[in-house]
C-alpha cells in the first residue's frame, strides 16, 4: 500500500485553511513523515494518520515551518505506546535545533538520529541531495529497485513452479530456461521530496525519472523577484522542475500567504509542465500513489 497525505501546505506563515508544513508517505509497511511544521500532531488526527504509522522522520531543513512539530509528533508516539524503532533523517549542521526539539519531547522512544552533512543514501531505498536555500537543506528521493513481474502461465509452460521459481530468480536461469523468458521488467517506482530551494542541480537529480514529486510552489511566477531573494521555486519553476525530470504527478504545496487561491499556481506550474499531472495540493489531501509505468520491453 503506497499514498502521500498531505497534512499542511503552508509555509512561513499558516493561514485560517492552511497548517504548517507537514506530509506522511506511506510506503508498504513503513511510514515516512516529512518537515512536520507545528500543528503536525493534529493534522494527523484530522487527516487518520496514528503514530503508529511512522517509522522515518525526514527533515529538509531546520527552518520552523519544517520541524517545529517534531516534539509534539514524538510526545505522542510515546503516549501511544510505539514501540518500534524511529529514525529521524536532518542536515547535520541543524543538530543544534534537532537536539533542542527532540530535548523537551517526552522520553521513552526508541529513537535514532541521522545527521547527513552531504549527499547520498541515508537508509535503504533513500537518498538526500543538497539543495539551495539559506541554510543547509536537503531533499529526499525514495527509490524501490527495478525488478520483473514472473508469468504464471509461462512458468507453468516451461515447467518450474514451488521453490524452483525462487531460485530462477535468483540464479537468472534454471535447466534451460531463462528468467526474461517467463518474466517482464517491472520498473520500479520512485518518490521525490524537493522543498525550500532555488532552482539547482540537487531538485533536477531527485526529480529525474519519479513518478510523484512533491515540491513547493510559494511563490507565482509574478513575484519571481521574491522566490529569488528568499530562495525558493514559483509555480512555473516548479513546473520547469516535473517536466525535465519526466516526471509523472507533480504535487504543489508551501505557498505563500499570500495567495488565497492556488489555482493561479496550479496553472503556472502546468504550463510549464508539458505532460505532467500537476495537482495543487491541499491539507488533509490523500493521494494514491500513481500506478507502475509500464514496462518499457
Ligand atoms: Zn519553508
Amino acid at each position: 500500500m503506497r499514498d502521500f497525505t498531505v497534512l499542511g501546505t503552508a509555509s512561513q506563515v499558516p493561514t485560517r485553511t492552511r497548517n504548517h508544513n507537514g506530509y506522511v508517505l506511506r510506503w508498504d509497511g513503513q511510514g515516512y513523515l516529512f518537515d512536520p511544521g507545528e500543528g503536525t500532531q493534529r493534522q494527523m488526527i484530522h487527516a487518520g494518520v496514528s503514530s503508529h504509522q511512522i517509522h522515518r522522520i525526514c527533515l529538509t531543513h531546520v527552518h520552523g515551518d519544517h520541524c517545529f512539530g517534531l516534539p509534539g509528533v514524538l510526545s505522542r508516539m510515546v503516549l501511544d505506546g510505539v514501540d518500534h524503532p524511529v529514525h529521524v533523517h536532518f542536515p547535520a549542521s541543524g543538530a543544534d535545533v534537532v537536539h533542542a526539539l527532540v530535548g523537551v519531547a517526552t522520553p521513552g522512544l526508541d529513537l535514532h538520529l541521522h545527521p547527513h552533512a552531504g549527499p547520498g543514501q541515508v537508509a535503504p531505498g533513500l537518498h538526500v541531495a543538497r539543495l539551495r536555500h539559506r541554510i543547509e537543506t536537503y531533499g529526499y528521493r525514495l527509490v524501490e529497485p527495478d525488478g520483473r513481474t514472473m508469468l504464471p502461465d509461462r512458468l507453468a509452460a516451461a515447467g518450474i513452479s514451488g521453490p524452483d521459481v525462487g531460485l530462477l530468480q535468483r540464479r537468472g536461469h534454471l535447466r534451460g530456461v531463462n528468467l526474461a523468458d517467463v518474466s517482464v521488467p517491472r520498473p520500479g517506482q520512485r518518490f521525490a521530496f524537493v522543498m525550500d530551494t532555488a532552482p539547482c542541480p540537487g531538485a533536477q537529480e531527485l526529480a529525474d525519472g519519479v513518478d510523484l514529486l512533491v515540491a513547493e510552489s510559494t511563490f507565482a511566477d509574478d513575484d519571481a523577484h521574491l522566490a529569488e531573494q528568499y530562495q525558493h521555486l514559483t509555480a512555473g519553476q516548479a513546473g520547469d522542475l516535473a517536466a525535465a525530470g519526466n516526471v509523472r504527478v507533480l504535487v504543489l504545496t508551501h505557498y505563500s500567504s499570500r495567495y488565497p487561491d492556488v489555482s493561479v499556481l496550479r496553472d503556472q506550474a502546468s504550463a510549464r509542465a508539458g505532460d505532467v499531472r500537476v495537482i495543487a495540493a491541499e491539507d488533509l489531501d490523500r493521494f494514491p500513489f500513481p500506478r507502475r509505468r509500464p514496462a518499457t520491453s
